[in-house]
């Protein structure tokens, strides 16, 4: 590749008084990993620059930041050694080259000077060991010691510049990173690294649960997830990471009665959903969708395979997975339960579109009702074309149903036209239990389409109930 179409990489003015900076203090110093990949596969812009140097990365930062005109602060990480400054939006790491040795029960190296080589030997991929000179003699020129360039634009796979065995075992997050960018980047895993992969993936133990759902969330976001979740099916990380996916594997035969394999249907459906949606609680949501299908399963004489409950259950097993693997117990999990809990009632729908059905589904569900089609029409993967045609234009009809029905019945978010107040100063009542009656016959006739969704019905259809209750006026 050209030096000029390098300097190009370093047209952002930081590099300029990054080498500056390196004159003055007479040390060496590149730009390397994420920022010269991304670069060279026009990426888009880069938001994290990565600065290594053959002396102190922090005594490099200050001097950056001191020449700067913003005269940013630097913020240090002395057990690191390394050193962080924000210029413009980006942030800019400084790092002195070094050399790691690990020990069997951490992944955090012991680290000693080196040199550049030293340095690229130690980074996870050799796609993410290319670095950029930023040294005055030679500025902008590459330094690929494993042609790491060939296999970024020609072979397109991810490999370990050294034995893959031992960078895996080393620090085994590089497995879930190595599954990570093949998933990213549409490449493949060498198989040297897949097997190093398959033998160490004991070793995911020692690595934090938010480090793991840091990687599943990138997985999960990229544009087409099943890469990864094959990946890691494959390597064996799956069953240690996510057992719930696991056991939604295979095809069960009874009496000539087969059902479908439900964890290559739900990676169809984090597919089919990641061309519809980028929200990445959406994406988990079609992940787990049908995890309680595993522990529902039964075969029944007469109506073969059921899986009766199983969105109830799946929905319960979503907090317990998010618990275990330390990821937040907040309005985002509820989200996924919720849709896991509903992701079979527009189905249900589609064959009989009522305007009760359709306003119950709203009310249950109430802003997420946009998440929840998508999720449906997402979970259509028969092969079926006819099938295919027929369950896409049902699902048209539920959503101008919706439309219709709030249009009218305005029940999303819905607010009772009736207080509990009013009811207990039209038959002057003390806090009671038939306050609550009054108000569920309420909502239940509203819902049915009794009456409408409105304070005068509301209002007579009270005192008849109130009525029929025994109380007065
Ligand atoms: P992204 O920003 O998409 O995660 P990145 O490559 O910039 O990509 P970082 O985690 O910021 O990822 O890491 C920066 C660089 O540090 C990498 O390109 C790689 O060279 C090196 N690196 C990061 N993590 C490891 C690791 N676990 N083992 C070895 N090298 C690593």
């Amino acid at each position: 590749m050209q030096e000029q179409f390098f300097k190009e990489a370093l047209s952002n003015n930081i590099f300029e008084y990054i080498t500056k900076a390196t004159e003055e203090l007479k040390l060496e110093s590149y730009v390397i990993g994420g920022f010269v990949r991304d670069f060279i596969l026009k990426r888009g812009t880069a938001k994290d620059i990565d600065i290594v140097t053959v002396g102190s990365g922090i005594d490099l930062a200050e001097k950056v930041a001191s020449l700067l005109p913003t005269k940013p602060k630097v913020q240090i990480f002395k057990t690191y050694g390394t050193a962080m400054l924000r210029y413009m939006d980006v942030e800019v790491e400084f790092v002195g080259a070094r050399k790691e040795s690990y020990s069997e029960d951490s992944r955090n190296p012991e680290v000693s000077e080196g040199n550049l080589q030293d340095d690229q030997d130690r980074r996870d991929f050799t796609i993410n060991a290319l670095a950029l000179s930023l040294n005055e003699a030679s500025f902008g020129r590459l330094l690929d010691p494993f042609n790491g360039i060939e296999d970024l634009l020609k072979n397109k796979i991810i490999r370990t510049p050294l034995n893959p065995d031992i960078t895996y075992s080393d620090d085994p997050l590089r497995m879930m990173r190595a599954i990570r960018f093949a998933t990213q980047l549409s490449f493949e895993i060498e198989t040297p690294s897949l097997e190093a992969i398959t033998k160490n993936v004991h070793r995911i133990n020692i690595i934090t649960r938010e480090r793991i759902v840091d990687e599943l969330n990138k997985i999960l976001a990229s544009p087409k997830p099943s890469i990864g979740f094959l990946l890691l099916e494959k390597t064996g990380l799956l069953k240690k990471i996510l057992p719930e996916l696991i056991d939604l594997k295979g095809v069960e035969e009874v009496e000539g009665q087969k059902h479908k394999d439900n964890f290559y249907h739900t990676l169809e459906v984090v597919d089919n959903i990641s061309e519809n949606t980028d929200d990445v609680w959406l994406r988990w949501a079609a992940l787990l969708h049908d995890i309680g299908k595993a522990p529902t399963k039964k075969f029944n004489k007469k109506i073969g395979w059921t899986f009766h409950s199983h969105e109830f259950v799946g929905a319960k097993m979503v907090y317990k997975l998010f618990k275990r693997l330390k990821m937040p117990l907040n309005n985002k999990m509820k989200f996924v339960q919720k849709m896991v809990l509903l992701s079979s009632r527009p189905i249900v729908l589609a064959s009989e579109v009522t305007d009760s059905a359709v306003r119950r589904l709203v009310f249950d569900t109430g802003d997420d009702i946009d998440s929840l089609m998508i999720l449906c029409e997402a979970d259509i993967t028969t092969k079926n074309p006819k099938k295919f045609k027929r369950y896409h234009k049902n699902f048209e009809l539920v959503r101008a149903k919706i439309k219709e029905v709030e249009e009218r019945d305005r029940v999303r978010n819905f607010q009772p036209p009736i207080t509990g107040e009013e009811i207990m100063e039209t038959f002057n009542l003390k806090p009671c239990r038939e306050i609550g009656q009054i108000k569920e016959a309420i909502k239940e006739a509203i819902l049915e389409g009794i009456i409408p969704n409105e304070h005068k019905a509301s209002y007579d259809f009270m005192v008849q109930k109130g009525e029929q209750l025994g109380l007065k006026k």
